[in-house]
């Protein structure tokens, strides 16, 4: 059985007492409960120092939104994957939308990043998916297999098995206009059978992969059981306590 996930991308949001304030009330919500996801908030970096000890006797994880895609070095105001594992993090985003278009990262930088945070240890959750003009234009499954293939199909079995995808398309990041749950599975089950043709069936078998993009406690259940939509990667609504938690409880 694979993995369900549940990831909150606090994005640039939540200083460091009401971060720590949002940790630990999703921590004190699923004290004692056994949530069928495993829940992972993905914070700010000035967070990640304190986050173990804010989640410690939890199973909650955590993890950062970005990393560098080299050891160390003059890279002024750049945070390397060793300084994140460092912290206790598990998880690092990897080529989010905001980062792809914001900050120009193509499939090329984003690779590098990956096989940076993979050879330190953290596992990668990478964001692909198309905008809206792909989309009316037929080709959202040619770009989310190009942002597949340049950005993770040069990593070995072992490699891979430590990535989790998000299918996030752009068009519906915070935009309030979720993909319908057919639209989510479409583009889900595609890059499962890429993985598979990629790396062969057991692997893509065990391969999370998320859907992102508007999603909230009102329409998590019905994402969430599509076959392949094994959980989800959330925005807006991972600041809020109370609907993040209740996405997280929409995973059966
Ligand atoms: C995201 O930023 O990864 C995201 C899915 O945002 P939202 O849930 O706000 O659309």
């Amino acid at each position: 059985m694979r993995k369900k996930i549940v990831a909150g991308n606090w994005k640039m949001n939540m200083d460091l007492s009401s971060g720590i304030e949002l940790a630990k009330g999703v921590k004190e919500y699923f004290a004692g409960k056994t949530p069928k996801a495993e829940i992972v908030l993905c914070t700010p970096f000035i967070h990640l120092s304190v986050m173990k000890d804010v989640l410690k006797d939890s199973n909650i994880k955590f993890g950062a939104q970005n990393c560098y895609s080299e050891p160390s070095g003059a890279f002024t105001g750049e945070i390397s994957c060793s300084m994140i594992k460092s912290t206790g993090a598990e998880y690092v985003i990897i080529g989010h939308s905001e980062r792809r278009t914001l900050f120009k990262e193509d499939n090329k930088m984003l690779n590098k990043k990956v096989r940076m945070a993979l050879s330190t240890g953290l596992k990668v959750i990478y964001c692909c998916g198309e905008i809206l003009k792909e989309r009316e234009q037929g080709i959202h499954f040619d770009v989310v297999k190009e942002q597949l293939t340049e950005g993770l199909f040069n990593l070995t079995e072992d490699e891979f098995k430590n990535v989790v995808i998000a299918y996030e398309p752009v068009w519906a990041i915070g935009t309030g206009l979720n993909a319908t749950p057919e639209q989510a599975q479409e583009m889900q089950s595609f890059i499962r059978k890429l993985i598979a043709e990629k790396y062969g069936k057991g692997i893509s078998e065990n391969t999370t992969i998320l859907y992102g993009g508007s999603c909230k406690a009102s329409n998590a259940a019905e994402l969430f059981s599509m076959p392949d939509v094994d959980g989800g990667l959330i925005g807006g609504a991972s600041l809020k306590k109370e609907e993040f938690c209740a996405i997280v409880e929409a995973v059966k």
